[in-house]
């Protein structure tokens, strides 16, 4: 298998998918551990938070079936803005709907407009949330995973290399002090621990990376 994307658009479907059955999968599979980190330098409610919000995005994505990728991510954001408490929900939703926005009523996108849209909803999540790189938050995966989609490439935006950055970003997020978010109150003491919201990001364009391959 090899993820490839240049020469395949991107529809609808792709993105029901990956939202909505493989990120969603995903989640109920790291539920768990994604709760243990934020036990760490939170409040214990991670896992629980996007496994809730998933299963919206899942029943919702089923029931109305949006047909143009903007229209999913719209609509995916604004259930997990409506169902994840906490932090992360309207910082995902953002996401989301940003990204969703910037590719507009298109029936289908390259990766190349992927990309694009998904840099315009790193940035809006970066301002609604003020996170820089380096500040232990979801940025430290999300940044470097869309960095990997615009670095120039011949065959075009590699999902999978943006997964491997957004891992990378994530084990990363280790060694740092929180600046952000519910952590930062630990000062000090959040160093020495995965970033909850990096890792649950590294898993979501993991997914992503998965639905592109298994479509080809
Ligand atoms: P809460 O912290 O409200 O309990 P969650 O536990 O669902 O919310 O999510 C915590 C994650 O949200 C953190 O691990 C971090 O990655 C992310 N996060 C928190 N605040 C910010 C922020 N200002 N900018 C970006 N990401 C943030
Ligand atoms: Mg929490």
């Amino acid at each position: 298998m090899t993820d490839e994307t240049s020469d395949r658009t991107l529809d609808a479907g792709f993105f029901r998918r990956w939202l909505g059955v493989v990120a969603a999968d995903a989640v109920e599979g790291a539920a768990d551990r994604l709760t243990e980190l934020d036990s760490a330098i939170g409040d214990a409610d991670h896992g629980s938070n996007l496994q809730r919000g998933f299963r919206a995005v899942t029943a919702t994505l089923e029931q109305d079936a949006p047909t143009s990728p903007g229209a999913v991510l719209i609509l995916a954001g604004r259930q997990l803005i409506s169902t994840v408490g906490g932090a992360s929900g309207p910082l995902y939703g953002t996401l989301l709907r940003r990204t969703g926005k910037a590719l507009g009523d298109a029936a289908e996108v390259t990766p190349e407009q992927f990309t694009e849209a998904l840099r315009a909803g790193v940035t809006a999540v970066r301002q609604l949330g003020g996170a820089a790189p380096g500040d232990k938050t979801m940025i430290d995966a999300l940044e470097p995973a869309v960095e990997a989609l615009e670095a120039p490439a011949p065959a075009g935006p590699s999902f999978r290399a943006a997964a491997e950055a957004a891992d990378r970003g994530a084990l990363a997020t280790v060694p740092l002090r929180a600046r952000k978010g519910r952590a930062s109150y630990l000062g000090e003491r959040s160093i020495g621990h995965q970033d909850p919201g990096a890792t649950s990001s590294a898993l979501l364009i993991a997914a992503l990376a998965d639905t592109a391959e298994a479509a080809r």
